[in-house]
């Protein structure tokens, strides 16, 4: 009897052991370590951009680590550091635990913007 599912070896290394042995199981589209058993979900490798936090912050305001974490589904470091670059950048201010765009952000983002729109 064979209980195997379809994993596939992807190119992650998981975060605890440090195995290169991460395999994708299709079905959930989860990344497993197949050595601890650590589930190395996608979402703790996706990258943000300083794009991605301007527009947020041009859309809600102002907003909380936290919420931006929920929003972008960015890990921690990434996302504190992505944060942390752009206050030393002065597009960003952080007030009471909130972020939000600074007057240069907000040039910053409508300049950014109209590169990706090609004007
Ligand atoms: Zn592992």
């Amino acid at each position: 009897m064979s209980h195997r599912r379809s994993l596939r070896f992807s190119k992650a290394t998981c975060p605890i052991c440090g195995s290169q042995e991460v395999a994708r199981d299709d079905l959930k589209g989860d990344l497993i370590c197949t050595n601890c058993g650590e589930i190395v979900s996608r979402k703790e490798t996706r990258a943000v951009g300083k794009f991605d936090i301007a527009q947020l912050l041009r859309r809600d305001g102002k907003m909380s680590f936290a919420k931006l974490r929920e929003t972008t589904g960015a890990s921690d470091d990434k996302l504190f550091g992505v944060l942390q670059s752009m206050v030393q950048m002065g597009l960003l201010q952080e007030i009471s635990g909130k972020y939000s765009l600074t007057k240069r952000g907000q040039r910053w983002y409508r300049q950014r913007l109209g590169q990706e729109w090609g004007y």
